[in-house]
């Protein structure tokens, strides 16, 4: 069954912000403590495979005794800890994730619950929840009334904001669509992507002013005397603006995922991987705020749930050495070369022609050729 999440802002009260913090506490906490367990497991047994597989992982109740105070808060959040942590050692153990890590005290205050017979209920700007019982929230949309809901995810973020995210499933078979309108896109650093059609999905002007504005508080930051009132002042300024530019930039991936899929009945991309590719160009940290992982799962759900498609090509497969009029492979192709000129005469701005490929290769795949 399908998921969706819902995302939004709470609104707790003195007495709910202190339980929240105490249960953001005692999650970090019970994770760290059942980490330290299987750390020294795995110290003893870690030539061992099959001895490590035998020791159950440590459970949250085994600290109840010890720590009563565990017992104040919400129960099943400390479960989710423990999911989380096995979640990390088999990340570990499957070499897509390094070796888990102690949660610090700026790691990211969050938690999440789940439904247990009823134990949360949404009624007239309010939310129950374990523990805290109703707290207000700003519900901006509706849940459709044939979602379930499974989880809750409570966030605080580093300016003091709540947020929860409801996790639902539902039924939903779309009758699959004929596919007729196929497009391709090329990602693109600067802009997202690049169609086949020659568009281009420009950020918006102010989200691009905001960045700039972002670049220039933290050169002012990171002039300030660390610890001082005005180094405070202007970390709090900074994490504002990193919360504006990723609202920013999620909006617009939705906008433009939206469009698209409204639009196409096919779309597709070359099924990158982000954390790979941009280790190994030592892009760094721009890949990942450009946004295009985040616009793909956007892309995808909108489009299935219309019954539609996203067809990811492989990521070796050419898409910017072949000549899209010709067919012909170039040897090499530098990344400063923003024209592509092919023996057979064809010249077309490199982006573009790699969508076109892109785009002939997922209607190959599609069966339509
Ligand atoms: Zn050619």
């Amino acid at each position: 069954m399908p998921n969706k999440a819902y995302k939004f802002r709470l609104y707790p009260t003195k007495e709910q912000e202190q339980l929240l913090a105490k249960t953001f506490g005692c999650v970090r906490f019970v994770y760290n403590k059942m980490l330290e367990d299987r750390l020294r497991i795995y110290e003893k047994f870690k030539d061992d495979k099959e001895a490590l597989k035998k020791h159950k992982f440590p459970t949250p109740a085994k600290y109840k005794k010890d720590f009563p105070w565990l017992k104040e808060v919400d129960s099943l959040a400390l479960a989710n800890a423990q999911l989380n942590l096995q979640k990390a050692f088999t990340n570990f153990f499957s070499g897509r994730a390094g070796f888990p890590k102690f949660k610090s005290r700026k790691a990211k205050q969050s938690y999440t619950t789940n439904v247990v017979n009823g134990n949360i209920k949404l009624a007239d700007g309010y939310i129950k929840l374990p523990k805290l019982k109703w707290v207000k929230f700003k519900q901006h949309r509706e849940i459709p009334a044939d979602h379930t809901i499974k989880s809750c995810t409570i966030t605080k973020t580093k300016t003091g904001k709540y947020f929860i995210s409801i996790l639902t499933e539902y039924k939903h078979q779309p009758v699959p669509k004929d596919v007729k309108n196929v497009v391709g896109l090329d990602f693109s650093m600067n802009t997202l992507y690049v169609d086949s059609e020659g568009k281009r999905a420009n950020y918006p002007r102010f989200y691009r002013q905001a960045l700039e504005k972002l670049a220039r508080a933290q050169r002012v930051l990171s002039r300030r005397r660390k610890g001082s009132n005005r180094w405070h002042k202007q970390r709090l300024k900074v994490a504002k603006l990193h919360e504006k530019i990723a609202n920013q930039r999620k909006d617009f991936l939705h906008k433009a995922s939206r469009r698209l899929a409204n639009r196409y009945d096919a779309v597709v991309i070359e099924d990158l991987n982000m954390k790979g590719m941009s280790q190994a160009l030592h892009f760094g940290k721009s890949v990942h705020d450009n946004g295009w992982g985040m616009f793909t799962t956007f892309l995808q759900y909108k489009l299935e749930e219309q019954g539609k498609k996203l067809i990811k090509i492989d990521k070796w497969f050419p898409s910017s050495k072949t000549c899209s009029c010709c067919g012909q492979v170039k040897v090499s192709l530098s990344l400063s070369e923003r024209l592509f000129r092919c023996e057979c005469g064809f010249v077309a701005d490199r982006d573009i022609n790699a969508a076109i490929n892109i785009h002939k290769e997922g209607l190959k795949q599609l069966g339509i050729a």
